[in-house]
Parts: C-alpha cells; sequence; structure tokens
C-alpha cells in the first residue's frame, strides 16, 4: 500500500501495525505483552517506511505478489511451483523473500537484546505481509500498469475507509482499538506455527518455512477480489476494502505471535553471534573458505561476517569478494536475503548481491527479469554450522 506523504490521512500500514497489537491484548494471547507502547511506536514508525524513496527495500514493483495478471491470468514462475513473481516477473525481491529475510534478521536482533532495531525490521516484515494482502499488490495493478488509476483509487479509498468511514473517528488510537475488537478471535494463529522450523538450511522456500504457504493463499484469495478493485461500484470496492483490511490486520497479529514464540523457541535457528558458520555456495558447490566465519550484529540491523582472527569478508573496489587481512581495515556491512536460496546484500543494497560465478565470489548487480533458476543458483548460499 502507498504512502505518499501528502496524503490526508497516514497509511494504513501504521494503522495495522497498531490494531495488531491491540488484537493480541483483545484475544489474551501471551504474546501480547511484547508489544508494549514504546515498542508499538517503534513499529508504527517503521511500517510505512519501505514505501519511502530511497529506503533499503524500496523499489518499483517490488512490493507485488502477483498470483495473477490484471486480467485475472494465473502467473508462476518457472521451477518454483506455489511462488509467485513481482510485478517484474522476478522471482525475487517480492514481499514474500523481503519478508522473509526481515522476520529472521528481527528473530536474530532480539534474541541479542537489540530490541529497538528489532522491533524495526518486524514492522518491516508486517509491511510486506499487509502488502501482499492488498488486491492491488496480489494482482499486478502496478503504478506503472494501464491500472494504476484502480490501485491509487483502492487505496485511497482504503485510507479514508480506515481511518475516517468506518468508525467515525481520526484518532489513530481509537480507531486501531475500534479495528482491532472488529477483529477479536478471528487471528490464524495455527496458520503460524512453524513458521522457520528448519530455515536455517540454505534452501528456504523448499523446505520448511510457512511463509510461502501463507504468501500464497493470500495472494490467491487476493486474486478473488478482482472485479471489486475494478469495479465503478464504490460500495462493492468498500466491501472489498473491509475484507481485505481485517484480513491484513488478523494476519499481522498471527506474526507478532508467531516472533514471540520463535525469539523464545531456541530449536528455531536464525543466524547468531559466536558461532562458526561455513559460507556453503550452491553455485561453486563447496564451502567458500577454510576458516570458520562469525556473524557479527550491528545496532542497525547489518551484518559483518569475519574470521576468528579477525579477517573481514568484503567487497572491493573492483567488486570482488574476499577475505581481508586483519591490518586492510576494510570491511563490509551485508543484510540477509532469500531468494529463494539465502544471499547476501553488500550495504544492505538489495540491487547488488553476491554470486560465485565461476570461479569468482564477486559482488554482482542484479539482472532484473533474469529469473531463471541456474542465476538464483549461481547467488545462493548457506550457513553450516561449523563443527
Ligand atoms: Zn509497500
Amino acid at each position: 500500500m502507498a504512502n505518499i506523504e501528502t496524503q490526508a490521512y497516514p497509511s494504513t500500514h501504521c494503522g495495522i501495525v497498531r490494531a495488531a497489537a491491540v488484537l493480541l491484548k483483545l484475544d489474551n494471547h501471551p504474546a501480547a505483552d511484547r508489544y508494549d507502547a514504546g515498542t508499538v511506536e517503534t513499529m508504527v514508525e517503521e511500517a510505512s517506511a519501505p514505501d519511502r524513496m530511497g529506503d533499503r527495500l524500496q523499489g518499483s514493483g517490488l512490493h507485488y505478489y502477483c498470483s495473477v495478471t490484471p486480467e485475472g491470468v494465473a502467473r508462476t514462475v518457472r521451477g518454483y511451483e506455489g511462488i509467485f513473481p513481482n510485478s517484474l516477473g522476478d522471482l525475487a525481491p517480492s514481499p514474500l523473500t523481503m519478508m522473509t529475510s526481515e522476520y529472521i534478521t528481527a528473530v536474530a536482533l532480539e534474541r541479542l537484546g537489540n530490541r529497538f532495531a528489532a522491533a524495526k525490521c518486524l514492522a518491516r516484515a508486517a509491511h510486506m505481509l499487509a502488502d501482499v494482502c492488498c488486491p492491488p499488490h496480489s494482482a499486478g495493478l502496478s503504478y506503472y500498469s494501464r491500472y494504476a488509476s484502480n490501485h491509487k483509487r483502492y487505496e485511497s479509498d482504503g485510507e479514508t475507509y480506515f481511518w475516517t468511514e468506518k468508525f467515525g473517528t481520526t484518532d489513530p488510537v481509537t480507531a486501531a482499538e475500534q479495528w482491532a475488537a472488529l477483529c477479536a478471535g478471528q487471528a490464524p494463529y495455527e496458520t503460524y506455527d512453524n513458521l522457520l522450523k528448519g530455515a536455517s538450511d540454505g534452501d528456504l522456500f523448499r523446505k520448511m518455512s510457512r511463509f510461502p504457504d501463507i504468501c500464497r493463499e493470500i495472494a490467491l484469495s487476493g486474486a478473488g477480489e478482482l472485479p471489486s478493485v475494478l469495479s465503478n461500484d464504490a460500495e462493492l470496492r468498500r466491501q472489498s476494502i473491509d475484507r481485505r483490511l481485517i484480513l491484513s490486520i488478523v494476519h499481522t497479529a498471527a506474526l507478532f505471535a508467531a516472533f514471540d514464540r520463535d525469539v523464545r523457541d531456541l530449536s528455531v535457528k536464525v543466524p547468531q553471534e559466536q558461532t562458526p558458520y561455513r559460507l556453503y555456495s550452491y553455485g561453486a558447490g563447496k564451502t567458500l573458505f577454510r576458516e570458520p566465519l562469525y556473524v557479527r550484529f550491528e545496532e542497525d540491523g547489518s551484518i559483518e561476517l569475519l574470521t576468528q582472527e579477525g579477517a573481514y569478508l568484503a567487497v572491493t573496489r573492483f567488486g570482488s569478494v574476499r577475505l581481508t587481512d586483519q591490518t586492510a581495515g576494510m570491511t563490509t556491512r551485508f543484510r540477509f536475503g532469500f531468494e529463494p536460496m539465502m544471499t547476501l546484500y553488500p550495504n544492505g543494497d538489495i540491487y547488488r548481491l553476491l554470486a560465485v560465478i565461476g570461479k569468482r565470489f564477486c559482488s554482482v548487480r542484479r539482472f532484473l527479469h533474469k529469473r531463471s533458476p541456474h542465476f538464483s543458483t549461481q547467488t545462493g548460499f548457506r550457513l553450516d554450522a561449523a563443527d
């Protein structure tokens, strides 16, 4: 859902996050305590950030998870059954891949006690989930398609509906409480069971993460809303908006509940500090360095990868990736991506990723529209616990 700051109301992303936190309380969910006022404010502030120009998750066409074309024709990505493309036709980045990365990073940060950064990553994951719930985003009605005006109309109607029409209040807290009351008892908490079991494996999508299943189901139901989205009947659109806002809130609450559980359940494996890892490349078909690498999380949630002796994994000026010697003073901060296998974004830039091509380990610019599984394999990594 777009947030154009000049619009009359706050982004609905902010309202959805606020309502989801209240819903946990109304449902007497044990996770509710985690979302105290300060945490919620942090999350509300971050919830619309991915739509802002220059944000690390921002990108034209990337916030779409297209189960169908605007004409209602089913979409797929060859080689990835049940996974849908973004509006450029690419496997990644998409709301699915970005939600997965942000959620995993959020769990890792929270376990390290970095609550502020964790809350922000979780809010970003929630943003992507809400985008999947928004029918223009799951049916490819992008701002660059001839359906742009339908998209804009649906979302601006949605904002008016969320913030004033439905409950007649513009106060964000009261609106969130009213929406949450409407959603009480409806959150699909069980759908998020075992959300990340097996996620330490590189090929997250084909193993046991539940994110692909969850996003698939939501995006497919979004396709069913297409007639309402395209309709000039305002009442039809309002009914659709009502259904989808409720869907967003109940799923976001379930995501927040899952987060609380996954932070505590140490059998859920996410990258952690003080654990030696070996970096396995699917492209090279082998472990890349003899020395184990350690993950170090920075305050902002980016990571450094370094050896016990203090050599860093770094991208050189010419794009090659290597372990520096200790004295070089050269480091690169990465962020996790899942495309569908794990990759690393140098400086958090989703348009750049690490790849092993031939014998070269390098940082490459993403080839948009290049969606062959072969390319994914070249960029896929796995962090294996070293023994
Ligand atoms: Zn978005």
